[in-house]
């Protein structure tokens, strides 16, 4: 069963509404409905969604996660970059994250497209900030998404390195992940760019891996750190190990904030794009109050 502080908001008002028609008529999917996020309710009723481009099947297949996954994905949509930036619009955002999901079928596997989406938002002339949610693209894959400039570059480790075979996809690897991240942080080319990544917890690692992760993390110069509970979204994933207690959470935040990360979100319902500007101002050194259990734990 799960603890009382897993509570989540049902979805509600006229903010909620307004993002559910501006991605339906513009064709867009979003992370939040096809991981199935515990914070839908509560984002969308800010009027925020996370962008998910590049199709909804994903060509890998993690066990800890609830996008539909296939050998090929989805054509790619070349206008997918125009709706978005007029989602954005329309939606009033001045953050925008947006993530894609894998896309190994493809020759590039999808970098490119990737990186127009990001010169889309650019080009509409808004002072958007950019948070690119990336696979573990390297090289040419990842120049061509710092080339159009995001603000933040984010790629998710999910969880310490030893329990990496068991909960991600054979073809990704912490080593490879830390590759695309300290890639990144050495390449950005945005002023006061920043790097970021997310871990599940209670998917049965330990304190000290996880206090370790964070080490391993800082030495590939990652800026912010995001820390939240793995909850099962269906029986065809992994079960949760364990459920970690609010204070608990608190902890981790404190360890991490040691280490040096510029700003860190741990709660348990914590998730990478979760009050994702108020992270990056954090990270900036601007004022922004820290994200804690109290206030992920919505009802
Ligand atoms: S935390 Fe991110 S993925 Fe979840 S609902 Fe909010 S914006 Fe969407």
């Amino acid at each position: 069963m799960k603890p009382e502080w897993i509570r989540v908001r049902a979805p509600a008002g006229g903010a909620w509404k307004h993002v559910d028609a501006v991605l339906e008529r513009r064709g867009l999917h979003t992370v939040c409905d096809e991981a199935r996020c515990p914070n839908k309710g509560e984002c969308w009723g800010r009027g925020t969604a996370t962008f998910m481009i590049l199709g909804d099947i994903c060509t890998r297949g993690c066990r800890f996660c609830a996008v539909t996954t296939q050998k090929e994905g989805r054509p790619v949509n070349a206008e997918e970059g125009k709706e978005l930036a007029l989602a954005a619009e329309e939606l009033n955002l001045d953050y925008v994250v947006l993530t894609s999901v894998d896309r190994d079928d493809l020759a590039d596997r999808g970098s490119r497209h990737f990186a127009a989406c990001v010169q889309s938002l650019r080009e509409r002339g808004r002072a958007f900030k950019i948070e690119a949610l990336i696979p573990d693209y390297y090289g040419g894959e990842l120049a061509a998404v710092l080339d159009a400039g995001p603000d933040v570059i984010a790629h998710n480790v999910e969880t310490v390195r030893s329990l990496q075979p068991a909960v991600r996809d054979g073809r990704a690897s912490f080593d490879k992940s830390l590759r695309t991240l300290r890639e990144a942080k050495e390449g950005c080319r945005a002023p006061d760019g920043r790097t970021k990544t997310s871990l599940l917890l209670g998917l049965g690692e330990t304190r000290d891996e996880v206090l370790a992760c964070m080490d391993e993390l800082r030495g590939a110069g990652v800026d912010i750190l995001v820390m939240g509970q793995y909850l099962r979204p269906s029986k065809r994933q992994l079960p949760v190990s364990a459920y970690m207690s609010p204070e608990e959470f608190d902890r981790y935040r404190g360890e991490a904030l040691a280490r040096g990360f510029a700003s860190v979100i741990s709660a348990p319902l914590a998730r990478t794009s979760y009050h994702a500007r108020q992270s990056y101002d954090e990270s900036a050194g601007e004022k922004a109050p820290p994200v804690g259990a109290a206030e992920c734990s919505v009802s």
